[in-house]
């Protein structure tokens, strides 16, 4: 008799944890490994600091999918509140209304100025780029050069630590698609009843949904019930080494916990939502050259918070503010207690959230913690937005790969990596953002989860998971027929077809 089918997922993430308690309900056995000794959630989890919560970037709970929706509402319930959104861009020492306002925004460049971009605008639409190629033409073609200098080029360098002329333009594309300066305007001269939520690209929308603790709340909750219904979720197991063993098979995950002790965990899939750069160093036996190096070369970039707790007098009241002015090094800003009132326990107190994007190994990322507090505590009143004496206290939060990069190359190198996982590691599915080198949100990583999880209680590959962002279409599209991604969300993959 076969022995029961047992499901290993690495990482306790939003895709690793959406994949286990799906198959923990469906009555698989499920173990997920986890790194972190403390906190699940990855990216998504919530740190804290005497008594302070705050995330790693702050995370709106928004999905076109309503199945995605419908399963926060299952994990969470009256646990997740609506939260208004608030966002302003501060250039030249001024705070613009992020969407742009028409108004707010000539006003505040000044009549000159704002000609300047209206003409820019107006070239940029008679004579367009042909063939965009990078980040920059394709910004410039829907918006000016004007705009994209003032409104796009400083954070978005500061972002990816690359020239816009070096991104790639499926990225603009991707993430800002269905927004342009026009609809922007038509969005600032619109009342609000009007405005339909389909209508609206994600970028604007005006409310989101948050957990009432922060997004960690909805991952230990997702936890809590991959143990209620049967599962195992280990934490402080960081997985070395997967080995596939050709006569059953079966893949055995080796992963060594806090005392350095190594596990091993044997199970017919394994469901991975580790960073595609630091799967391919797993496998043993190791892959040939050509995918090691392909793999190998995927890039990240990383990310530091740094928390400040100050006095809560004159804070702005936006969740975040985009920081495009010229001289600090800060790249966002975000006012936790206006994420949720509940991340903060000292109603006199606030927590601000400054964020440096950086690259592991750089002068940011190697700084002591208090010359990074320092740092933040100056930037911010260098900015006019608190005053001396303000900040109280801090914490240094570092995330290593917090965005996978879009190169010029990266499509090619997953593709090599891909191939080679279909044809030589049958039950391995990588999944989720850094798992599968999308540049996605949450919805999208548990969309993968999902279908991963269905297509291993089917038996068979029903669905492309590789496709979940193409074929869906509902990142920033906003768009009806997109709206439930589970009615398109996948085109069948036809039978006996590979990668
Ligand atoms: C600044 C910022 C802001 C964001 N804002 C939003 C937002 O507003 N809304 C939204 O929906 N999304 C947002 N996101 C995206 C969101 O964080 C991710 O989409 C989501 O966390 C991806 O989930 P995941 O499970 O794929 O990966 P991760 O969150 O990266 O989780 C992977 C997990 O795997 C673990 N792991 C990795 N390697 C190993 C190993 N070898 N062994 C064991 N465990 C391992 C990690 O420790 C981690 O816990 C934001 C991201 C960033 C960086």
């Amino acid at each position: 008799m076969s022995s029961p089918m047992h499901v290993i997922c690495v990482g306790a993430g939003p895709a690793g944890l959406t994949a286990a308690r799906h198959l923990a309900r469906a009555g698989v056995k499920v173990t997920v490994l986890e790194r972190d000794p403390v906190h699940v959630g990855g990216i998504s989890r919530t740190e804290q600091y005497k008594g302070f919560r705050f995330d790693v970037g702050g995370h709106r709970f928004f999905s076109k999918s309503s199945e995605i929706e419908a399963l926060w509402d299952d994990m969470l319930g009256d646990q997740l509140i609506t939260r208004p959104r608030k966002s302003r861009i501060f250039y030249n020492g001024k705070l613009f209304d992020y969407p742009l306002s028409a108004l707010d925004a000539l006003t505040k460049l000044g009549f000159l100025e704002s000609c300047y971009c209206g003409l820019s605008y107006m070239k940029a639409r008679l004579f367009p780029i042909r063939d965009p190629k990078s980040f920059e033409d394709w910004v410039v073609n829907q918006f000016g050069r004007r705009l994209f200098n003032i409104f796009f080029k400083t954070y978005t360098e500061k972002v990816w630590g690359m020239k816009c002329r070096e991104i790639s333009a499926d990225w603009a594309a991707q993430r800002i698609k269905g927004l342009s300066l026009g609809k922007a305007i038509a969005q600032a001269l619109t009342p609000s009843f009007i405005r339909r939520r389909s209508a609206t690209p994600k970028t604007l929308i005006e409310s989101f949904r948050y957990p009432r603790l922060g997004p960690g709340q909805m991952w230990e909750a997702a936890a809590d019930q991959v143990r209620d219904a049967g599962g195992d979720v280990f934490m402080g197991m960081d997985v070395q080494r997967l080995t596939r063993h050709t006569d059953d098979n079966s893949w055995s995950v080796f992963a060594q916990d806090s005392e350095g002790v190594e596990h091993e965990y044997r199970g017919q899939h394994v469901i991975s939502s580790v960073a595609l750069r630091d799967l391919v160093k797993a496998f043993d036996p190791a892959p040939p050259e050509p995918v090691m190096t392909a793999a190998g070369s995927l890039r990240y970039r990383d990310f530091l918070t740094v928390a400040l707790i100050v006095r809560d007098v004159d804070c702005f009241d936006d969740n975040w503010i985009y920081i495009h002015q010229l001289g600090v090094k800060v790249g966002r800003i975000q006012n936790f207690k206006s994420w949720s009132p509940h991340l903060v326990p000292d109603p006199d107190l606030n927590c601000l959230g400054l964020e440096y994007f950086c690259f592991e190994g750089d002068g940011l990322w190697e700084s002591p913690d208090e010359n990074l507090i320092r740092l933040a505590d100056e930037e911010l009143i260098q900015l006019g937005l608190v005053t001396a004496g303000h900040v109280i206290d801090g914490r240094v939060i570092r995330q290593p790969k917090a965005y996978p990069v879009y190169d010029e190359n990266y499509e090619h190198r997953i593709a090599l990596f891909r191939d080679w996982l279909t044809a030589e590691a049958p039950g391995l599915h990588p999944v989720g953002r850094n798992g599968m080198h999308k540049y996605n949100n949450q919805d999208h990583a548990m969309m993968t989860a999902l279908l991963t999880a269905e297509n291993i209680l089917a038996g068979e590959e029903n669905w492309d998971v590789w496709q979940v962002n193409e074929d869906a279409e509902y990142h920033e599209a906003g768009d009806d027929k997109t709206l439930a991604l589970k009615s398109e969300r996948l085109v069948p993959r036809p039978l006996k077809e590979t990668g």
